[in-house]
């Protein structure tokens, strides 16, 4: 909350805590909803987030207030709060000290959490999508509501990657289309779900946690591997019970007698033509287009891929499995007397087989990952010298969380740290119609450190006296997430 008094105008106040700087009347919101004229007083509207660690040590949760009405302005034992950034507020264009400065104790050591909602014109988000289906080529635009708000990006071991949002699409484009940009993005962090269309491609319903939804067919299963890891990965497992097996996949599509595993075990040679661009021995490229059909390709029919069996080898009632690398399509054949495949049922020793390669598969998700700049101007609301704090991150003097979640800080120049939305507590993020993300960013470091930093030492507020004064909404540390306030864990690295 700024700490200098609003300008009024009549009974309106303004809000400087973006650079949209509403007159908001009495009773009402600015433009983002996040703040409100309550009475002649500009307040945060969102309750103000503190965890309490009490559920994640199996300790009883003890309401907040309790705890706070009884202060007697002494520290609060040992750190089971820690005071996130979530409806903390923002100081804009943090010529200010943070809304929140908070020292406490952590055995014996002193500490300060810096706290702000920063305001994000840089960020953006990185999808990665569980699935071999072929989401569009890479580069193509990516939409939301018809406007362009990002691209696909290179695709990563059984996933599919979107970067989407970053400065171009917030502010460079037009009016709309920063405002598709910032709305999407901004449902992806909070959690919602978002449709997408790619161009050339496939539209996905994508929600941080959830399976995607490709073409309407929800995705179930992440690839056990390429075609060709998964004939090393069962080989041992087709071995005598069928004479050829063929693994589809948009990248690698393995063959099992001419694959080094089939090689070893002894697999016969079969006589069977690929399609495709061969690598190296049983490892074919590109034995079809792209696609959302058999493992990532354009596949309806496996047959499709093959020529014909080479009649001085192949032999009348030569057994074959084909099966994509999520074992979601399979399909097995017998040679007739001419050699040609004919469609049988599965026998059951192999079906065995395909459910193993399910098995294997994890299950397909969406994860989304915010990404975002702590740039100079929210830095000086940490510091007076706000390289400093730079330094002290890169030091790993400096813990960064996203309300209370970890961070990963880019190595390089700059604060720039993504953050997995779905360790974050729920709603966590918001906007301002500039357009740009807010996001809740928290700086944690030694007392020693922070005053060595040139840190707004005059506005420390302890932990206890921080707790008394804010109304706010407690929630337990989210499972899995480290203590913040740790001191042993102080020097934590963030990569
Ligand atoms: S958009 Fe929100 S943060 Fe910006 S000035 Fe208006 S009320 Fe304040």
């Amino acid at each position: 909350m700024p700490d200098t008094a609003p300008i009024r105008d009549g009974d309106k106040i303004r809000c400087d805590a973006c650079p949209v700087m509403c007159f908001i009347k009495p009773g009402a919101t600015g433009a983002c909803d996040r703040y409100m004229n309550d009475g002649g007083d500009l307040v945060r509207i969102d309750p103000h987030v503190i965890l309490d660690r009490a559920v994640d040590r199996g300790e009883p949760v003890v309401q907040f207030l309790e705890r706070a009405e009884d202060w007697d302005g002494d520290l609060v034992k040992p750190g089971g709060r820690f005071v996130t950034a979530i409806g903390a507020g923002t100081t804009y264009p943090d010529y200010k000290p943070a809304p929140f400065i908070v020292s406490s104790q952590i055995d014996g050591v002193d500490m300060v959490t810096v706290v702000t909602e920063g305001i994000f014109s840089y960020c953006g988000v990185k999808v990665k999508i569980d699935t071999d289906r072929h989401l569009g080529p890479e580069r193509s635009p990516v939409r939301a509501k018809g406007e362009m708000i990002g691209h696909v990006t290179t695709g990563e071991y059984g996933s599919q990657m979107l970067s989407l949002g970053g400065v171009n699409h917030l502010t460079g484009g037009g009016k709309k289309q920063g405002r598709m940009t910032c709305d999407a993005i901004l449902d992806l962090c909070n959690g919602k779900a978002v449709e997408l269309t790619v161009d050339d491609g496939a539209t996905v319903l994508v929600q941080a946690g959830k399976p995607p939804v490709v073409n309407g067919v929800l995705e179930e299963r992440m690839r056990v591997g390429c075609g060709s890891a998964t004939i090393g990965m069962f080989a041992q497992q087709w071995f005598g019970k069928v004479d050829e097996v063929v693994v589809i996949d948009d990248h690698i599509t393995g063959v099992l007698s001419e694959h080094q595993a089939g090689k070893v075990l002894g697999v016969k040679e079969t006589g069977l033509k690929m399609t495709g661009r061969r690598s190296t021995p049983g490892r074919y490229f590109e034995v079809a287009h792209p696609g959302t059909g058999w493992g990532g390709t354009a596949i309806v029919d496996p047959l499709s891929i093959l020529g014909p069996f080479d009649p001085k080898v192949a032999w009348p009632g030569l057994s074959m499995l084909m099966i994509s690398t999520t074992g979601e399509q399979h399909a097995y054949y017998e040679l007739d007397a001419e050699l040609k495949p004919v469609a049988r049922d599965l026998p059951a020793a192999l079906a065995e087989s395909v459910e193993r390669v399910k098995e294997n598969c994890e299950p397909a998700l969406s994860t989304v990952l915010f990404m975002g700049g702590a740039g100079g101007s929210l830095r000086a609301g940490v510091t007076e010298n706000p390289v400093r704090l730079t330094r002290s991150v890169k030091d790993a003097l400096t813990y960064v969380t996203c309300g209370g979640a970890p961070v990963y800080v880019w190595p390089g120049g700059g604060i720039t740290f993504m953050v997995d939305v779905t360790r974050v507590p729920s709603n966590a993020f918001g906007y301002v119609p500039t357009p740009a993300l807010v996001a809740p960013i928290e700086f944690t470091m030694r007392l020693e450190d922070y005053a060595a930093l040139g840190g707004h030492l005059s506005h420390l507020r302890p932990l206890a006296q921080v707790l008394a004064g804010e109304g706010g909404r407690k929630l337990p540390q989210l499972q899995g997430n480290p203590w913040p306030l740790a001191p042993s864990d102080s020097k934590r690295s963030h990569g």
